[in-house]
């Protein structure tokens, strides 16, 4: 085949994926407040949905984050994001293997989304990121149709970010944009402790 040959069928080819991209994005005309789920064992969860809060904010966007396992009180995204003025509340006492009591973890998860309804009925919030809110699914700590039932009743345009592994199927049947991250490898195993600006 000549080069101009193949630069021929090189046109033809990029003008017919343009048509099929242009056609889908003419199809994409509706805006809504989107359910969204990062779940799975790969890393990524929690600093892609910090991420969608950055690019919210860049927007003005009123953006609040409610973190249902205290992991770490010493995060980046943390300290970045309370020195933003971001509402910032941690629901959590810790993994279950560390309170060792279930009744307690139960109470801490109710209380806590009491003051996600709080979030979620406040119509001057864009987006919500419920940061490591499977695990309350997990453990038991909160019943998912309840949950999905409230979140059903937010703000028509709110977006809520859920991460987490494990998401039960039903809450990602419910959402709108569901990823799941796959673990390949990651440097932990290869006895590398958390480095600030990558694992906090
Ligand atoms: P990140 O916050 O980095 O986006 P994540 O939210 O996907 O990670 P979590 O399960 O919440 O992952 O775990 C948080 C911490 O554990 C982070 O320090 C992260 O680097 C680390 N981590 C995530 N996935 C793995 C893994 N597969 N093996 C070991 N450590 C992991
Ligand atoms: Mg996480």
């Amino acid at each position: 085949m000549s080069n101009s040959e193949k630069e021929q069928r090189h046109q033809t080819r990029m003008q017919r994926k343009k048509e099929v991209v242009d056609a889908s994005i003419a199809r994409a005309d509706r805006n809504k407040g989107l359910l969204l789920v990062l779940t799975g064992n790969g890393k990524g969860k929690s600093s892609s949905a910090f991420g969608m809060l950055a690019r919210a904010l860049g927007h003005d966007m009123k953006v609040a984050v409610a973190q249902f396992v205290k992991g770490r009180r010493d995060t980046g995204e943390e300290a970045f994001y309370r020195k933003q003025g971001v509402v910032w509340h941690v629901l959590g006492e810790g993994f279950t293997w560390e309170t060792q009591n279930l009744e307690q973890d139960i109470e801490t998860a109710r209380k806590g989304w009491e003051i996600v309804k709080t979030l979620i009925s406040d119509d001057s919030i864009d987006l919500i990121v419920l940061d490591e809110l499977t695990y309350a699914f997990k453990f038991g700590w909160l019943d998912v149709e309840t949950v999905l039932a409230d979140l059903a009743k937010r703000p028509e345009m709110q977006h809520v970010v859920i991460t987490g592994r494990g998401a039960p199927d039903m809450l990602c049947e419910a959402a709108d944009t569901v990823t799941e991250l796959r673990d390949v490898k990651h440097a932990f195993r290869d006895g590398v402790t958390a480095q600030p600006g990558i694992d906090l």
